[in-house]
């Protein structure tokens, strides 16, 4: 069946919602005209009202003009949470250029191929977060790409413009248009690399919109920001978009780490956050004998990005005296929530409904068939903020979306409870490691780069920490390549770390399907024994 979620009967209602005919940077604008004083940001120690917002967005953007960077132009971001992020982005946001949102985790293999699709000309950077030094990378990627004039530094740095000294500037400047690209972010990726994904301003504001209606996001609330805001959950589901744009104030973190976080929930006395399934089992572990810290503050915890269990969901709502928000959420569009009063079967077994009335979804068997209600099949979606095509013109338009204009998912779902939808996994091969999607035919292709291994399998194992872990089944003709000389050597070819196989199991041979294929049913259940 297909399900509308309201009142979108005739295709020309969806003209309606687009009557905002407002850039990102004018919602921006909107609200520190009417929230002038309010905090808008913090960032341990640094905190920034929202005129002093304005005033950094118009230097950062000045200082862009002034390098030459202007309305079109691609600009990569890759920074851990922060202020200067948020600043960046708007800067870019307000004069039209685009920022592409790279996971800090990312390293030169990925951002390569990204560079190489989008030809941006700049990044900004930091010098460094978590022990690895960004700046050395994007030296190293500039001397490859000859698209990117500008490495920018949001640390001080001698050789490199730093955000620190940009100056506003007269410079004229064409203004994007509500209906612009506003930014490209990256898919979790189905293929062997991330899909590129624009989105253009007026789906994001009213997506954003849209959450923070669903999640009852106010100028009165806190969002702290713990996952990569490079992701779409935590930038705008309703994120930091979305309270920014109603008023809100968004506080940075940087790890999820209970030691970081619960005093943060504390002194800022924040209202709502996001987390993916593995970090809340480590926040119940800890809650369990941390009496010391008060977060009665928060009253919405979103999760979503992955499958939650529905006896953590019930876990969630013994243990913390907050409301459960289940979400299911993809880069490429459509977003679900659980609502507030949902009761709670809804709540523990569902990923609620669609955020928008102008979302449709439809469920289909593997002939394409439309099936009814309770059974599964995959989801389609459709709807004002989900794309019809990604950035990228050589990616396979039949592959991912159908004539009729819905994106397919590669999701298995089912419609419950009426009108719920209940995602039971993935119906094309992917590790879904603590909410970060890893395919396991880009490791097993880097694998096979290493002279000793002649042949590799990956899968997805449970795991109680991160969801999944990934598991390389290698076949060698070295008897002395040990599991250390594997993770050197992804390390060396500079790929991100959560692709470095979490276990490795080194075998003689593979068990094969009737067709001759890898059996990797079989190979989990060798690791299952
Ligand atoms: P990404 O593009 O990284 O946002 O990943 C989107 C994918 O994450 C979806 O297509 C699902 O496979 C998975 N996902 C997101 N939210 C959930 C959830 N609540 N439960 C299960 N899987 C989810």
């Amino acid at each position: 069946m297909i399900k509308s979620y309201g009142l979108c009967e005739k295709r020309g209602d969806i003209k309606q919602i687009f009557l905002e005919q407002l850039t990102l940077y004018d919602h921006l604008e909107l609200a520190i005209k009417k929230y002038k004083s309010k905090i808008a940001l913090v960032e341990k120690s640094r905190k920034l009202t929202y005129i002093e917002l304005y005033k950094e967005t118009s230097r950062v953007s000045g200082g862009f003009l002034r390098l030459g960077i202007k309305n079109g132009d691609k600009v990569l971001i890759q920074l851990p949470n922060c202020i200067d992020f948020v600043i960046v982005s708007f800067a870019l946001f307000k004069i039209g250029a685009l920022p592409i949102f790279v996971l800090p985790s990312y390293r030169e293999n990925e951002i390569d191929e990204i560079i190489k699709k989008t030809k941006p000309s700049a990044m900004v950077i930091n010098d460094s977060y978590l022990g690895f030094n960004y700046k050395n990378m994007a030296i190293n990627l500039k001397k490859k790409h000859k698209s990117i004039n500008w490495i920018i530094n949001v640390d001080k740095d001698d050789e490199n413009p730093c955000i620190k000294d940009f100056k506003e500037s007269n410079v004229k400047y064409e203004k994007p248009l509500y209906n612009d690209t506003a930014f490209l972010i990256l898919s979790g990726g189905t293929t062997s690399l991330p899909k590129i994904i624009p989105i253009t301003h007026n789906a994001c504001a009213y997506y954003a919109k849209e959450c923070a209606i669903n999640s009852k996001v106010n100028e009165k609330s806190t969002y702290l920001a713990i996952l990569p805001i490079a992701h779409k959950f935590a930038l705008s589901m309703p994120g930091v978009i979305g309270t920014l744009i109603l008023g809100g104030k968004v506080v940075m973190c940087e790890s999820g780490s209970c030691e970081e976080v619960f005093p943060i929930i504390e002194n800022e006395k924040v209202t709502i956050t996001s987390l993916v399934p593995s970090l809340i089992n480590l926040w119940l572990e800890v809650l369990e004998w941390d009496k010391k810290h008060d977060i009665s503050s928060l009253k919405v915890l979103q999760v979503g990005g992955a499958m939650l269990s529905s006896n953590t969901a019930k876990e969630i709502v013994k243990n913390m005296q907050c409301n459960l928000q289940q979400v299911y959420g993809t880069s490429e569009g459509v977003i679900c929530f659980t609502d507030l009063d949902d009761d709670y079967n809804v709540l523990y077994n569902s990923q609620g409904k669609p955020i928008s009335r102008f979302d449709e979804i439809k469920i289909i068997d593997e002939n394409s068939n439309i099936i009814s209600n309770g059974e599964y099949g995959e989801l389609l979606v459709k709807g004002p903020y989900t794309i019809k095509s990604y950035y990228e013109k050589d990616v396979s338009k039949d592959n991912y979306f159908t004539e009729d204009g819905f994106y397919r998912t590669g999701d298995k779902a089912r419609i419950v409870f009426n009108n719920k939808i209940q995602i039971v996994g993935r119906l094309k091969e992917q590790i879904n490691r603590a909410g970060e999607k890893i395919m396991p035919s880009e490791i097993e292709n880097l694998l096979c780069k290493h002279n000793n291994i002649k042949s590799s399998a990956v899968i997805a194992i449970e795991d109680e920490v991160l969801g999944e872990r990934s598991c390389a089944f290698i076949i060698s003709d070295n008897v002395n390549l040990k599991k250390a000389d594997i993770t050197k050597f992804f390390i060396d070819m500079g790929v991100a770390s959560n692709k470095i196989p979490d276990q490795m199991e080194f075998v003689d041979y593979f068990p094969l399907t009737g067709v001759g294929k890898i059996n990797k049913k079989e190979l989990k259940k060798w690791i299952l024994k």
